[in-house]
């Protein structure tokens, strides 16, 4: 692989393709959306549990490219006990930096290792394209 395909496949990234977190259809949950990146095939379905204000339970479940469903994987564990606003806060500013923005990545932890998307526009929207849909989820909650 050249460097560049090696930053975009980040061992953190095949690793939560490979064994994903919270990859699961609960029983029951408050909040459910859908998205789908047709460029690349990409689906994923979220849903959410809240407690009060808290994101009790994140889920997610879905197929796609190692990076679609690394970045939901990455997603659930991040967002998990983040209140409403911090949830959309955190959403809004992940999602700018994976567009290219000046936003450091890296203090959200593992999620640092999607910055490779940047060097690959037609991939950005498979890192984006879950926390677009948890936003979908709980934007009205
Ligand atoms: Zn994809």
């Amino acid at each position: 692989m050249d460097d560049s395909l090696q930053e975009l496949y980040q061992a953190v990234i095949l690793e939560h393709n490979r064994v994903p977190c919270n990859k699961c259809v609960p029983l029951s949950y408050d909040f459910h959306a859908d998205g789908y990146n047709p460029s690349c095939g990409d689906k994923v379905s979220v849903y959410v549990n809240f407690d009060g204000d808290r994101v009790a339970a994140l889920s997610f479940s879905g197929e796609g490219c190692a990076i679609s469903q690394a970045s939901a994987s990455l997603m659930t564990q991040l967002i998990k006990n983040k209140t409403r606003l911090e949830a959309l806060t955190i959403i809004d500013d992940i999602c700018r930096g994976l567009s290219g923005e000046d936003v450091d990545l890296n203090k959200y932890g593992d999620v640092g290792a999607l910055i490779g998307v940047r060097k690959f526009p037609m991939r950005i929207k498979c890192a984006t394209m879950a926390w677009h849909t948890l936003k979908d989820a709980i934007r009205d909650a």
